[in-house]
């Protein structure tokens, strides 16, 4: 097993360095030119930056024979090595941990499932420690070291301190998870929010590519929201930023758990969904799944709740777009199962409240599985090794 105190240093030591290795890893291979126009960068920051990292084996640079910008000087290609270093991802939910394997390009190259027996945090811990063995079990047969473990979970997280402020699907409450996490495991851990993991995925790899200004927002157990402004994914001044749930959309509305009245979450949550079919039919619904049956059915209480489950995403997605004006929202998460029964409601109730030429940005549905969730926590993991996040 890797410890931190075997951890080599990655050499970059700047945050344009990192801008660049950044670049080429979700854009990459691009010639030494073509970084430096998309990362911003003069041609002798790229050059400063790309030899210390080729050196290390970290980028390598291929010459195309086919791309030659003047007779005899061939322009090489520079990427990322993948198999330069591995990272390990984990997604917590209520009942499972997801893992994977990653390589430096954050590639998926394993991913495993674990129950929960119960979500609180002596039990995450100890199950997290099994899966990060086994991965690391698995990382041995190729042969180069894991530098890196991330970890998402749901709620309040303080990513620098490591620490789950609040999550309250959870339960959790001021938990020191990364400095838990790292004595468990020996390897360095970073902790961050879930949402906000899987919208550095989408920004490096996904629908967010190239994009310099998008939101992902998550529907499903809670309704969450991750923004990238200006190429930059959003943490906020407390680690709160994008609570698109708690977002009010009728003040006379359900009581949240969060302590006020018509929060998007209070009514499009899972659990607000669920509440609201059973107390309009009397039946004894167990949970989204068979809400959303019901639904299906054609029972007009069940179906009345999704449409207005929609209608509270749309406005709540509107208010992103008024305030950040963002090009592309992504709409994903375990709730988009059920997708048909609100699609329109949320079309409808953004047009409405979307002010002026904020109407035009592009909504689009990804449905992403746990484990590009996952795969996210490993992209944070990829952030502090890289020195790509700032502190
Ligand atoms: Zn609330």
């Amino acid at each position: 097993m890797s410890s931190p105190s075997s951890a080599e240093t990655f050499p970059v030591s700047t945050p344009a360095a990192a801008q660049i290795f950044t670049t080429l890893l979700s854009q990459g291979p691009l010639t030494r030119l073509e970084v430096g126009r998309r990362a911003g960068l003069s041609a002798a920051a790229v050059t400063k930056a790309v030899r210390p990292l080729i050196e290390a084996g970290y980028l390598v640079e291929d010459t195309d024979e086919d791309a030659r910008p003047a007779p005899g000087r061939p322009a090489s290609l520079v990427r990322v090595d993948g198999g330069r270093a591995l990272f390990i991802g984990l997604k917590v939910t209520g009942e499972e941990i997801i893992g994977v394997l990653t390589d430096l390009c954050c590639r998926i190259l394993l991913a495993r499932h674990l129950p929960l027996p119960a979500p609180h945090p002596e039990a995450v811990l100890a199950a997290a420690g099994d899966l990060v063995q086994e991965l690391l079990t698995e990382a041995d047969g190729f042969g180069v070291r894991v530098a890196g473990l991330g970890i998402a979970v749901s709620g309040d997280v303080d990513r620098s301190e490591g620490v789950v402020r609040y999550s309250p699907f959870l339960d959790w409450r001021e938990v020191p998870l990364g400095e838990l996490a790292a004595t468990t495991t020996g390897l360095p851990v970073t902790v961050d929010n879930d949402v906000r993991a899987l919208t550095v995925a989408e920004q490096w790899f996904g629908a967010g590519v190239g994009l310099s200004d998008f939101a992902v927002v998550t529907v499903g157990a809670g309704i969450g929201c991750g923004l990238v402004v200006h190429g930059r994914v959003v943490a906020g001044a407390h680690g709160v930023a994008g609570e698109i749930g708690h977002v009010t959309v009728d003040p006379a509305g359900p009581p949240c758990h969060c302590g006020n009245r018509g929060c998007v979450e209070a009514i499009a949550g899972d659990a607000a969904i669920v509440q609201r079919v059973r107390e309009a039919t009397g039946l004894e619904v167990t949970d989204a799944a068979h809400a959303a049956a019901l639904a299906h059915q054609g029972v007009a209480a069940a179906r009345e709740a999704y449409a207005r489950a929609g209608e509270a995403i749309g406005r709540g997605i509107a208010t992103v777009a008024n305030l950040l004006g963002p090009e592309r929202v992504i709409i994903s998460g375990e709730g988009l199962a059920a997708y048909d029964l609100f699609a329109e409601q949320i079309r409808e109730a953004f047009a409405e409240a979307a002010f002026g030429s904020a109407a035009q940005c592009d909504v689009q549905t990804r449905p992403l599985p746990f484990e590009e969730w996952a795969r996210g926590a490993a992209a944070t993991a990829i952030q502090s090794f890289t020195g790509s996040h700032p502190r």
